[in-house]
């Protein structure tokens, strides 16, 4: 064996690898050949550029899960091994193959339960970008990948930070996490003001590039809300262990506070590339030349509490959090078909909440589903609330 023999090169399999969190994966890895590959890529319609990273990263198989694309993604790699497949189905089909050592969750929303599981029940260790699969079965992925002994590493920066900060702390005890939020592109604005906020507008994040409907989420906080229960089950916390607080800067990423009083934060200049590649590399951190934060020339970290009575989708999610069962999985649904309307202009940017508080307060509620009963229970609160929206 050789020192630069592929035992030493992690191989990722990057579930939704066009988005936002995909493509700075893959940069991390263009940068660390050496320390990793990409061996499964994954995109749902954006085939071009599908195309493009398997020609240049050549993975094991790429999957289009549009399947009218499947020709065009096939003949432009006819003349090489990469494997082609598509469809929802080949997803799952992929997660099971034997050909990568640890999943990228990537994709955006309720999309991603299925592939994730299956790559946990086949022992992969999951670097977790899609809040939404703990979200909506965070008990069960949690049991399952106790039982399979599959670590979940956080890519959610505030998850990184909090795991960060846990890093040597062993069984000493949590007293709350700080979940910092930067409040998005409308902190400190009113109701009277909401109402008129159009699309483009909510796209402008101040601080973070992300996919459309995180970006929106982050607008109305919804975000903060699903990162919330994201946190109560990577971390094994009670609902009153966690407290949010707005800090516009983004330099904070989170903070742990222990039984002794004592805080710990990790900081940086915000970047999804940072907590990607530690994800990817746990346990060892890896250089790379991101720019640094520098004190001397920022002086102002500020915090607030959040507006809960404005931005009412954080209350809504604490609550459903609170009640547990398959309310997290109905306000989750409620909410992406919400955001797809609003990113539409079908709807205001204040009916985002409302549908969402309407499917929470009208889908059956059950107190321990089953998979199957949460992805029925999807599925109901999607037709609910499109009918709420004529969509
Ligand atoms: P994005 O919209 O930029 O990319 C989503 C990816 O998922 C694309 O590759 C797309 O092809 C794929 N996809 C979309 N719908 C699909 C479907 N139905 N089936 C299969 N694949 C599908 O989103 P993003 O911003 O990269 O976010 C991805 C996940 O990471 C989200 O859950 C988000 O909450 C989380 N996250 C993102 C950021 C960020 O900075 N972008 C930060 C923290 C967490
Ligand atoms: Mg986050």
């Amino acid at each position: 064996m050789t020192a630069t023999s592929n035992t030493l090169v992690k191989r990722i399999a990057i579930f939704g690898s066009t988005g936002s969190i995909g493509t700075q994966a893959l940069d991390v890895i263009a940068a660390h050949p050496d320390k990793f590959s990409a061996e499964i890529l994954t995109a749902h319609s954006n085939h071009e550029l599908l195309i493009e990273q398997a020609l240049k990263f050549n993975p094991n198989c790429v999957v289009i899960g549009d399947e009218k694309k499947y020709m065009p993604v096939k003949d432009a790699l006819s003349m090489t091994d990469i494997k082609v497949f598509a469809g929802e189905k080949a997803l799952e089909e992929v997660a099971a193959m034997d050909c990568y050592d640890m999943m990228l969750a990537a994709i955006v929303g309720f999309a991603g339960l299925k592939p994730t599981m299956v790559a946990i029940e086949n022992a992969k260790p999951i670097a977790l970008a899609n809040k939404e699969t703990l979200v909506v079965a965070g008990s069960i992925i949690m049991q399952k990948a106790y039982e399979k002994r599959v670590p979940i590493i956080p890519v959610d920066s505030e998850h990184s930070a909090i795991f960060q900060c846990l890093v040597g702390e062993g069984r000493n005890r949590i007293e709350k996490i700080i979940l910092t939020a930067s409040g998005g592109p409308f902190f400190g604005k009113k109701p009277n003001f909401l109402v008129n906020v159009k699309r483009d507008h909510a796209l402008q994040h101040p601080n973070w590039t992300m996919g459309a409907k995180i970006t929106i989420d982050s607008a109305t906080l919804m975000n903060k809300g699903l990162e919330v229960i994201e946190a109560k089950w990577l971390f094994n916390l009670e609902p009153e262990q966690i407290q949010v607080v707005i800090h516009p800067q983004s330099i904070i990423h989170s903070m742990v506070q222990f039984n002794d009083g004592s805080i710990k934060a990790q900081m940086g200049l915000p970047d999804m590339k940072l907590p990607i590649q530690y994800a990817m590399a746990y346990p060892n951190r890896i250089d790379n030349n991101f720019p640094r934060y520098d004190f001397r020339r920022n002086s102002t970290l500020s915090f607030d509490e959040p507006d809960m009575r404005t931005f009412r989708s954080l209350a809504l999610a604490i609550d459903a959090m609170k009640k547990g069962g398959n309310m997290p999985c109905i306000l989750n649904a409620a909410n992406e078909i919400a955001v797809y309307a609003f990113l539409r202009n079908r709807i205001g940017f204040l009916d985002i909440t409302e549908v969402v508080d309407r499917a929470v307060n009208n889908i059956t509620f059950i107190e321990n589903p089953s998979l199957d009963e949460l992805f029925a229970s999807d599925e109901q609160a999607r037709e609910f609330s499109a009918g709420l929206m004529e969509l």
